[in-house]
């Protein structure tokens, strides 16, 4: 049989026009129980059987009735049998299978046929390279068989998994293996079983032609755990950083949270077909090659470390998710934000808080401020969907993990492991709220959080004002918070605010100390000592609260803060409020005809100490070199009184870089020698290799010729990628012949690399150059572009989006391109589709010209036939707003 694996279209939905809004507040327990589960696969890659035996019982919290409702997608039942008997009584309702069951327990079977190799969308069971695999979360399980397929209905597997030994060599599933052995005709089977219960997204299962780097991990009370990276032969030699920070993730999970892992077993598998990063699959983990491969000569620094965080936030769900689920899918954040946050102080811990600490105050300000101030705006527990795919956001992870990093702030981390320590032995082994986190983390911290609920409540990023008074001794320091209007919440109430403060002296050059300060009404003033005179206040240090502080500081005081500080991100906040100041003027000003804005100097002269200063890690100074994003820059604008401006952003953000790359070409020269004399392997070697290329892209701006020979010269002698990427970076950007060898080259060198053909991809898309829009045409009819592979199409569309010179050309041109990709997209692989939509839904900050020409491509893609309810959902409320 053949069962139709398109992606959804809107004739499998009730209403074609309008998908079902979902509510929170419409929660009702699950009419039955499932306390095991039986699932046996005959597997094939065009057409795989699945016999799924339910054992059901009555669950007394659910509500009475004479049937059972298992959720499908896009499956027919080739056969259902209750307590050992056929039955024919049994009706589809959509796409779900209703079959009548009274009384208290029934065993129930269904079997069903799927076809993995035409699933595009890569839920449920996919075929990629070969091999096949899963991904269920959120709702992949139904794909693969009728199930209650809801985060709330637990139940312990048992699986068997028979299949071609030569074509699937490896079988894997959750859990231990338990048995194993050879069938007729070549083919071979497996047992395994899982005895912790779990909901069905956890569920995965992997068969093909794998190899494995193992390593054991002892645990703290001494379990041998056998940890397994499968890749494909050719890659086997590049796993060894991901065994290393799966070993250093369970470790440190051990030390900080006190969890350790409770099987005898962990399985990674990379696959290069994934719509997201990886998945905590219980006991195996699926992730995108992208977060498993790595050596030197392909992968950046930054690919190391994303490799490290992502490996750990995966090891990490163990507990905060696995264990411990969630109960529906309002309540992603608990397993999520808490599983960010968790990620996040573990690479802290590995590599340096103040480093980390920007880069993650970095991404919040790229991709969750503009979600929080545009149409798609929601709380980080959202109280309605139509498809939950949607809701795997910035807001939910990363605001998620702002929120309970909050709550850890204020009572410090002592306090705030005796609240995570009750959270784990209050609810392990149920699927559990977001209340319940806090609940957990009111008693066991002993922290009052009633008010701070309506963090999880209220969406919108709050804005926090600072005005200052001397008297005598004392610094009043008044502050005042709004929280702007978003899509169907129009007032807000205040929230609690922690913020870490100090009054430093400029004159006297001396630093006061830090306090944390609770902002909890609508306008509230603070008392402070006084350091000396001339005090300057130091705000939001270490980035305590995901807020916008407005104040108008004085030039003089962001460059003393900027270069004096005691806290390392303070510095660098006080270097971006320093460039976004005079960014945003500059922007204004050049559309009023107006003269330059004042404040370049301080800013050169501010940069000037930063690449100057001795005392300062590499690492460090090349955040502080980094100039706040376009994207960023755009959000600043448009919360001023004029929309914002991206053509006027661009050139007032290139004429910096420009006077910058004048004013310092001595020092950024002497600057990128002094780093190009560091070797890899030297402790100083990473943060080396980081300002290298920033002082090359600054040299850039000033002399094109000199940079392009001097970006030559390091693509020719890199012995690793992150110099190799970072000086074809700048190549990309130069209009010169250099730039088109070094391109040649890169991808020769590496064409047989999906991952680093991925890079290439992606920085000719990110490129200032001026022909960025015609070259990226071409690139898309490249013979190895392909609209099926993710990461590929990411690597061209995702990061042309992102390109602002390129996205809003004048022309609109960029809109086109990027809605010309939905809708190709749409059809075949909608959850990756509808993640494109977030950047023409932000036409209403944009100023009014290219604003219609938004609207206008949002409005195309709203008219097509079928569209997915992904992307449905959200073109519609991009226009809705
Ligand atoms: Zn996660």
């Amino acid at each position: 049989m053949d069962i139709a694996h398109d992606p959804i279209t809107a004739d499998d939905i009730p209403s074609p026009a309008q998908p079902p809004l979902i509510k929170r507040e419409d929660y009702t327990p699950y009419a039955w129980r499932v306390p095991e589960t039986a699932l046996d696969f005959a597997l094939g890659l065009d057409q795989t059987q699945v016999t799924a035996t339910l054992k059901l019982e009555r669950n007394p919290a659910g509500e009475a009735s004479d049937e059972i409702r298992l959720n499908g997608d896009g499956l027919t039942a080739d056969r259902v049998a209750v307590d050992g008997a056929n039955i024919t009584d049994w009706r589809m309702d959509g796409p779900d299978l209703v079959i009548p069951l009274s009384g208290k327990a029934h065993t129930v079977e269904i079997a069903t046929t799927i076809n993995p190799r035409t699933n595009t969308a890569l839920m449920g069971l996919y075929a990629s390279n070969g091999m096949l695999c899963t991904q269920c979360e959120a709702e992949g399980f139904r794909r693969i068989t009728f199930f209650p397929d809801r985060p709330d209905v637990l139940s312990t597997y048992r699986v068997r998994m028979s299949g071609p030994k030569d074509q699937f060599p490896i079988l894997l599933c959750n859990g231990n293996n338990t048995e194993s052995g050879e069938g007729e005709d070549g083919t071979h089977w497996a047992e395994w079983h899982d005895p912790w219960p779990k909901p069905s997204y956890l569920f995965a299962l992997v068969a093909g032609d794998l190899v494995a780097n193992s390593a054991s991990f002892t645990t703290a009370s001494g379990r041998e755990v056998e940890c397994n990276i499968w890749v494909r032969a050719e890659d086997l030699q590049r796993t060894g950083h991901a065994l290393e920070s799966l070993h250093r993730s369970m470790k440190w999970d051990e030390e900080v949270f006190g969890r350790e892992y409770d099987l005898d077993l962990y399985n990674v598998v990379a696959v290069s077909d994934f719509n997201m990063g990886a998945m905590e699959n219980k006991g195996l983990n699926v992730f995108n090659t992208k977060y498993v491969l790595a050596d030197p000569d392909t992968a950046t620094d930054a690919d190391f470390d994303a490799i490290e965080g992502v490996i750990g936030h995966e090891y990490f769900h163990n507990w905060s998710g696995n264990r411990i689920t969630c109960r529906d899918w309002f309540q992603l954040s608990l397993k999520e934000g808490f599983t960010v946050l968790r990620d996040q102080l573990f690479s802290q811990d590995m590599r340096g808080e103040a480093v980390k600490r920007i880069e993650d105050v970095r991404i919040l300000r790229a991709a969750q401020f503009p979600e929080d101030a545009g149409p798609l705006a929601h709380p980080i527990r959202p109280d309605s969907y139509r498809e939950i795919s949607n809701f795997y956001t910035a807001t939910v992870y990363n605001k998620g993990a702002e929120v309970i990093r909050m709550m850890r702030s204020m009572t410090g981390a002592e306090r705030f492991r005796a609240g995570t320590d009750l959270y784990f032995d209050r609810h392990d082994g149920e699927a559990a709220t977001c209340e319940d986190f806090v609940q957990a983390i009111e008693a066991g911290a002993d922290l009052d959080l009633e008010q701070f609920r309506l963090w999880y409540q209220q969406a919108g990023t709050p804005k926090v004002s600072v005005s200052q008074q001397v008297d005598g001794d004392i610094l009043r320091l008044t502050l005042t918070q709004t929280v702007p209007a978003t899509p169907g919440q129009p007032d807000k109430q205040p929230m609690p605010i922690p913020l870490r403060v100090a009054v430093h002296s400029r004159t006297t050059d001396s630093l006061g100390a830090e306090q944390l300060i609770v902002l909890d009404q609508a306008t509230q003033v603070f008392e402070l000592p006084l350091a000396g005179p001339d005090p300057v206040v130091s705000i939001n240090r270490g980035y305590t609260a995901p807020v916008i502080v407005e104040r108008s500081l004085d030039n003089a005081d962001l460059v003393f803060l900027a270069a004096h500080d005691d806290d390392p991100f303070a510095r660098y906040e006080a270097m971006q409020e320093l460039a976004v100041g005079h960014l945003v003027a500059a922007a204004s000003a050049e559309l009023d005809g107006a003269a330059l804005a004042e404040g370049q100097s301080a800013l050169v002269d501010a940069m000037r100490s930063v690449v100057t200063d001795v005392a300062l890690d590499d690492s460090m100074r090349g955040e502080l070199m980094l100039l706040p994003s376009e994207t960023y820059l755009f959000e600043a604008m448009a919360s001023g009184d004029r929309k914002a401006d991206p053509g006027a952003i661009n050139t007032a953000r290139e004429a910096l870089r420009t006077a910058i790359g004048q004013a310092l070409a001595t020092e950024l020269n002497a600057l990128h020698v002094r780093a190009q004399k560091v070797d890899f392997d030297d402790p100083d070697g990473r943060g080396a290799r980081k300002i290298k290329t920033q002082a090359l892209a600054y040299i850039a701006m000033s002399d094109r010729a000199k940079a392009a020979a001097m970006a030559a010269h390091q693509f020719d002698h890199a012995d690793n990628m992150t110099d190799r990427q970072g000086a074809l970076m700048v190549l990309c950007g130069l209009d010169c012949p250099e730039r088109g060898e070094r391109l040649t080259a890169f991808y020769d060198r590496y064409k047989t690399n999906d991952l680093v053909v991925d890079k290439w991809f992606t920085l000719q898309a990110l490129s200032s150059h001026p022909d960025v829009i015609a070259q990226a045409k071409q690139l898309a009819e490249h013979p190895d572009f392909t609209i099926s592979n993710p990461n590929r199409v990411r690597s061209l569309y995702m990061a042309f989006a992102g390109n602002p010179s390129a996205f809003h050309a004048e022309s609109g041109e960029g809109y086109r391109m990027i809605a010309d990709v939905i809708l190709a997209l749409d059809p075949i692989n909608p959850q990756t589709a509808a993640r494109f939509v977030s950047a023409l839904g932000r036409w209403r900050r944009i100023e009014p010209k290219r604003a219609a020409l938004m609207k206008a491509e949002l409005e195309r893609i709203s008219n097509a036939k079928n569209l997915s309810r992904d992307t449905f959902e959200q073109v519609s409320r991009s226009l809705e707003g």
